[in-house]
């Protein structure tokens, strides 16, 4: 299950991140799992702002997708 990510967003390509709820709740700078750094924090990841949005992060997919 991906429910213990949000959804982040980088606002420089529009690409959805997964970020890690824990740090989801603290103040900016946010950071996806996969490295990249996000503007945004908007939802669960796996909704329509997240894995499921336009552009999704492949890695961010992937890292959600194993155990
Ligand atoms: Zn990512």
């Amino acid at each position: 299950m991906t429910s213990d990510h949000a959804a982040g967003r980088d606002q420089a390509t529009g690409r959805a991140h997964a970020v890690l709820r824990s740090t989801a709740d603290l103040p900016a700078p946010w950071a996806g799992i996969c490295g990249a750094s996000v503007g945004v924090v908007q939802g669960v990841w796996d909704g329509p702002r997240g894995r499921r949005s336009a552009d999704p992060c492949p890695e961010c997919v992937q890292l959600t997708s194993g155990s």
